[in-house]
């Protein structure tokens, strides 16, 4: 069968297999295949800000009965090795280290026995930083006005407070316009909505936005929970000077060794879009000394380049968790 026949074949498969439930045969097809799953944060009931505690369980759950649990280090390890992965091979990925992780998810993995990778941004939980998306949104949530108007690029962004919706539609589009700019010149669009907001960012984040503590990283660390790398300031790292490029990369890791006693040898990109990353970001992560880097999009190249992993975002869609994490995304997209 040629590759665009097989190719066929095996989309119009994965379409029956989700319809039909069938994730047995895409999970037998597909064993060979790691799946990197990439979360974010976590929350009592699914309202607030992170995925829902009790889905979250529901998830590693599954994991747990159908697949093989490991660390990224520990998959990194195996890709390397003449025989490959292991099969059934998944990875949790935690991005940021917001201190609900600690409180939500830890306890359901440590209840499961399976592991994960969290990956943390030594600023931040330093205190000293609130990571960028947060800001938009503090600002936006404690602006007392109905609407505000803000300058960027030379055009005027228009942001109407008045109801939730359209505060969110503001929100993202200040996150989508913040992703296109230097990181610098970002900083500055920050400070101008707090401005024009009228509000004051407090020192440090609070409850609502808060990290782990360096105490609680030592904890999961110790409970078998990898802690990778995530860079001190969280910027996209293409935009950046390239001089401040190991400062943040080689930065992040000697900040977490230093807390943990032991090295640390896996690193996440910040934002973790295509144009988040180039050669010389690669290039630098590589000589801090780390063998494995995920980004936050997922194609068929899965783990070509152990730099790129491709990572599946999990979100509270619990048919699309299944379909991602039995493979029938991966028979989609013609890899198995
Ligand atoms: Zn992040």
């Amino acid at each position: 069968m040629s590759a665009t026949v097989l190719w066929k074949a095996k989309s119009k498969l994965a379409g029956a297999i989700g319809h039909l439930g069938g994730y047995a045969i895409a999970r037998q097809l597909t064993q060979r295949s790691p799946r990197i799953l990439m979360y974010h944060r976590f929350s009592p009931d699914g309202s607030g800000k992170g995925l829902a505690v009790d889905e979250f369980e529901y998830q590693v759950r599954e994991i747990a009965r159908h697949f093989r649990p490991v660390t990224l280090s520990q998959l990194v390890k195996e890709l390397n090795s003449p025989q490959g992965p292991g099969p059934k091979s998944v990875v949790i990925t935690v991005d940021d280290g917001y201190e609900d992780f600690h409180r939500y998810a830890f306890p359901v993995l440590r209840k499961h026995g399976v592991p994960a990778t969290v990956f943390v941004t030594t600023d931040f939980v330093d205190g000293s930083l609130w990571l960028w998306p947060d800001v938009l949104e503090y600002a936006l949530d404690h602006c007392a006005k109905k609407h505000v108007s803000i300058q960027v690029q030379g055009q005027t962004v228009e942001i109407d407070l008045s109801n939730a919706d359209s505060k969110k539609a503001g929100w993202s589009r200040l996150v989508s316009t913040s992703l296109s700019l230097p990181d610098a010149r970002m900083r500055e669009l920050h400070a101008d909505v707090l401005r024009q907001c009228g509000v004051v960012l407090p020192a440090s984040p609070t409850d609502e936005y808060k990290p782990l503590s360096w105490q609680q990283i030592r904890e999961v660390d110790s409970a078998g929970i990898e802690i990778g790398a995530h860079t001190r300031t969280h910027p996209a790292l293409s935009r950046i000077p390239p001089e401040r490029l190991e400062e943040e990369i080689a930065g992040s890791k000697r900040r977490i060794e230093q807390e943990l006693g032991h090295p640390i040898s896996t690193f996440c990109y910040p934002n973790g879009t295509p144009d988040d990353i180039n050669e010389q970001v690669k290039a630098t992560v590589r000589a801090a000394g780390f063998c494995g880097a995920p980004v936050a999009f997922f194609d068929k190249r899965v783990t070509d380049d152990l730099h790129e992993l491709r990572r599946y975002p999990v979100g509270a869609w619990r048919r699309k968790f299944l379909q991602a994490v039995h493979g029938v995304e991966l028979l989609a997209r013609g890899h198995a």
